[in-house]
């Protein structure tokens, strides 16, 4: 009773900024459990990041955490969308940011649970950045320093008329900021993606339950296996009756819930049991849960560690055996010296034999000094001008890549083949095999 009304005082003492507590990881890693331990420990509710648990149903296959489990913890946004429906980021965003408001209300404590990682964008605010990569011209630092309202939108205009539009030609202080971002950063405004800087939305802990791939591997071998065993195959039969249903063709796998991985690795025993194997769609969609983890880890390093400038506390759940001391107890320390001052947590970020983790060369730029330019024009989408869609950075660009948009336009079949082939050579050998170093990040 008094510690619940003092986490109350606590809660209410956060209200000019609300906190959020976000757990990252790799699938199978145990992220769902320590939730619910952190949910009934810290007067909390969890919010489902995963893009597949939105979908109804088949609870096995995308790995929900079982009802029993979860102990009488509220789960969000988890279990509601349509098999027929595509969910995507913005639609999370906007559902997440809703239920952390409606969990700030009832004065409990939001926790936001998933592998999905690129969905975690949702807690960012996107602000155009302060500075620019080279500092304007004395002629141009004239014109900006002129208050002459006129010849500062004139200039917007001609090397930005899509912005220009957007302001009234006395908006001086306005126009003069997008001339200003034009001159030192050299992109219009207009499709400036690199001129946003990232800001949190909440005082937010994040915590990264790690594992390394000699344990976790076996442990997700079995886990697809126990699928199987345990309901998995008749859920997989489940979602091909409606995929037959409703007459798709594989080029559906790249949407919805169909991407959930078992699906597609089991479609082509369930068209023609002749052609294909058991074994070895079993065995695929082993490979495929092992290598989505590897892209999991890689993402955290290499996207999220540097959006919030390395602060992520580490882990680690590679040994099971230990997870009360070396999980459990580790993150309920953490997070009550967050609940108790986020300035000043308490915690060492990771155990030091992990600490190259969150130093890789993943992690050489905060986005405050990214001056990765880098122009990755997309074969396939196309921007307001009917121009080569140009994200700026590599991080931008594997946000695109990501985005609704783009699988939109990936699955209008002709374009799919040459993209394929595109992104084959420009990406395989230097985003996703792991022992390459990025060097526009460096
Ligand atoms: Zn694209």
């Amino acid at each position: 009773m008094l510690r619940r009304l003092l986490q109350r005082v606590r809660m209410g003492q956060s209200l000019f900024q609300p906190k959020v507590l976000v757990i990252a990881g790799t699938t199978g890693v145990g992220k769902s459990q320590l939730a619910v331990e952190l949910a009934l420990r810290f007067n909390g509710e969890v919010i489902n990041s995963d893009s597949m648990q939105v979908y109804c149903g088949v609870p096995i296959i995308t790995n929900k955490h079982p009802i029993e489990e979860r102990r009488g913890v509220k789960h969000h946004l988890m279990d509601y969308v349509g098999w027929h429906e595509e969910y995507y980021l913005h639609r999370f965003e906007q559902e997440c940011l809703q239920c952390i408001d409606d969990i700030h209300r009832r004065g409990k404590l939001p926790i936001i649970v998933g592998g999905t990682h690129y969905y975690l964008q949702a807690l960012f605010q996107k602000r155009v950045k302060g500075e620019g990569s080279r500092a304007p011209t004395a002629a141009e630092q004239e014109l900006l320093n002129s208050g002459d309202a006129d010849a500062v939108y004139e200039a917007l205009g001609k090397v930005d008329p899509d912005i220009a539009a957007k302001y009234h030609p006395n908006d001086i202080r306005r126009v003069r900021r997008m001339l200003e971002i034009y001159y030192t950063t050299g992109t219009k405004p207009s499709r400036t993606f690199a001129a946003q800087e990232l800001q949190l939305r909440y005082d937010t802990l994040f915590l990264w339950l790690y594992s390394d791939m000699d344990s976790l591997g076996p442990r997700l071998d079995a886990r697809v296996d126990n699928m199987l065993a345990n309901g998995g195959m008749a859920e997989i039969r489940e979602l091909y009756g409606y995929y037959r249903n409703n007459t798709y063709s594989e080029e559906q796998c790249q949407n919805g819930i169909w991407q959930v991985i078992g699906f597609k690795e089991f479609l082509p025993w369930l068209e023609n049991s002749a052609m294909e194997s058991l074994e070895t769609c079993v065995d695929k969609m082993k490979t495929r849960t092992r290598q989505y983890a590897k892209k999991q880890i890689k993402w955290i390093r290499k996207m999220l560690i540097p959006d919030i400038s390395g602060k992520i506390y580490l882990l680690d759940a590679s040994d099971l055996s230990r997870w009360d001391n070396l999980v459990h107890m580790k993150a309920v320390k953490m997070a009550a010296s967050f609940l108790e001052n986020s300035e000043e947590v308490a915690h060492e970020l990771a155990p030091p034999e992990l600490q190259f983790l969150l130093t890789s060369p993943a992690r050489t730029s905060s986005p405050k000094e990214n001056k990765d330019w880098t122009h990755y024009k997309c074969p396939i989408c196309r921007d307001k001008n009917d121009q080569e869609l140009t994200a700026i950075g590599e991080h931008n660009w594997l946000i695109h890549t990501r985005s609704r948009r783009h699988k939109a336009n990936l699955n209008r079949g002709k374009k799919k083949k040459a993209y394929e082939e595109w992104a084959k050579k420009k990406l395989a050998e230097e985003m996703i095999e792991p022992s390459s170093t990025p060097t526009s990040l460096s």
